[in-house]
């Protein structure tokens, strides 16, 4: 029986009672709305890589888009100097790095910066994934969803889409309030994603949008560089912070075709060579022992946004940069990174010397599992974090995981 432990990042979760894997848009259609005519409780499940769930057997439905194909509409590539856009279309299910992937190597622009961010193209858009500068909204031009509540299909546009600091209005579906479920569609947003369709630049090169990157790379910010390049920096620095997944998950039989095989060969490969640097032994199946660092759900917690009288509470040092409120008012966004490290909870920080989950060794923001953690030990050391914060900064720290059964009231 599948386990969400066999099919999230954070390797941990309870037996699945129905989990289907459809093969078509009608299947997956039928799936979803099966489950919600039945009243039965639903998980749309994409690489399960934003998703920390309880360890109780999950008595629903769990469905998994098993449709992965990546096209290019657009009859031809446009030549230089007239629109050089070019649309490429993602069904829901295919791995996001695969599309990262196929996009550089075709000479396309746009994402190359959000290369390594482990899930599916469906959940891209569901919280805006965004890394080094760049955010998937910028590249969207339009989703197809099934709409839960309206029982039709249709075509949401960005406008539609709301996109926000890791937000969208598949995200808002499903909560009444930041971290607080809503009760009609969650953990599943109301719209599911059928597929996306996104409007690209023909280049082969990109803008370096992030300090760190340009840091990496060598050059300053804002500078042009080769998409294949800026992919490769972004690779190194996300696995340097343990923010990439592990590749040695696709050995799960769970996992075997979530992502295309040449490009989990690649990642294995980046990973051995660590693993050799480091002088750490492969395991006795010959694949390259596992990073802990990287059993997690990547940030676990969200930067919080302030209203101003709040933001004038914080230490002189804390971090500071202009947002938006939720209300729409002009708010100071903080690291909650740098909250979690000022209250005390360093990298590596467990709640007891024996615990078997903790902050990643390499970044303060990860929660990790070390191997034979479970949900709950997961919630103990998150509820630990929230706390230290709460009692250094008086900060509410809301999880940007999709939570189930674990961290509620
Ligand atoms: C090591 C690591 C690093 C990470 N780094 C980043 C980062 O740099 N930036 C960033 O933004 N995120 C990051 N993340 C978080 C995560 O990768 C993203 O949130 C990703 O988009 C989740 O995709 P998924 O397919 O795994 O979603 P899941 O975890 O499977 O699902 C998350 C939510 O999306 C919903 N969903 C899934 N598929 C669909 C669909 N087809 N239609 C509608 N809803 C759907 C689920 O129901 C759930 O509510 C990181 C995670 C890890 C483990």
């Amino acid at each position: 029986m599948t386990s969400f432990a066999d099919i999230t990042t954070m390797g941990v979760g309870g037996e699945i009672a129905h989990f289907i894997e459809p093969t078509t848009r009608v299947g997956l259609i039928e799936a979803v709305e099966d489950a919600d005519s039945k009243g039965l409780p639903l998980v749309v499940i994409g690489g399960g890589s934003n998703m920390l769930i309880a360890d109780e057997p999950f008595n629903g439905v769990v469905v998994r888009d098993a449709r992965r194909l990546i096209t290019v509409p657009d009859e031809a590539a446009p030549v230089e100097g007239q629109d050089r856009t070019v649309h490429v279309n993602a069904e829901a299910g295919a791995n996001w790095d695969d599309f990262v992937a196929f996009t550089v190597e075709i000479g396309l622009e746009g994402v190359e910066g959000l290369s390594g961010i482990p899930g599916t193209v469906g959940a891209s858009v569901v919280q805006n994934i965004g890394a080094y500068g760049q955010e998937v909204a910028t590249s969207v031009e339009s989703v197809e969803v099934w709409d839960r509540e309206t029982k039709t299909t249709r075509d949401l546009t960005p406008d539609d889409l709301h996109f926000g600091y890791r937000y969208s209005a598949l995200k808002a579906s499903m909560y009444q309030a930041p971290g607080v479920p809503a009760q009609e569609f969650f953990p599943t947003p109301r719209y599911v994603v059928l597929s996306v369709t996104f409007a690209l630049t023909h280049s082969a090169q990109g803008t370096v949008g992030y300090g760190q990157l340009a840091k990496a790379l060598g050059v300053e910010v804002g500078d042009r560089m080769d998409t294949k390049e800026i992919r490769e920096a972004v690779l190194k620095v996300r696995a340097a912070k343990g923010m990439l997944e592990d590749p040695t998950r696709y050995a799960l039989p769970a996992m075997a075709d979530a992502k295309r095989e040449n490009n989990i060969l690649a990642d294995l490969q980046r990973l051995s060579a660590r693993n050799d640097a480091s002088g750490i032994e492969p395991t006795e199946d010959g694949l390259p022992a596992p990073d802990y660092n990287r059993h997690s759900c990547g940030s676990f917690f969200m930067n919080p946004i302030l209203p101003a009288n709040q933001a004038a509470n914080l230490p002189e040092d804390a971090p500071r940069f202009e947002a938006v409120l939720p209300n729409g008012e002009p708010g100071v966004k903080t690291s909650a990174a740098w909250l979690i490290d000022h209250a005390g909870c360093h990298k590596g920080f467990a709640v007891a010397a024996d615990a078997p989950a903790s902050l990643s060794t390499q970044h303060t923001l990860a929660l990790t599992n070390r191997g034979k953690a479970t949900a709950k030990d997961i919630e103990r050391l998150a509820r630990t974090v929230q706390q230290r914060v709460r009692d250094a900064f008086g900060i509410e720290l809301i999880p940007e995981p999709v939570c189930v059964g674990v961290l509620g009231e």
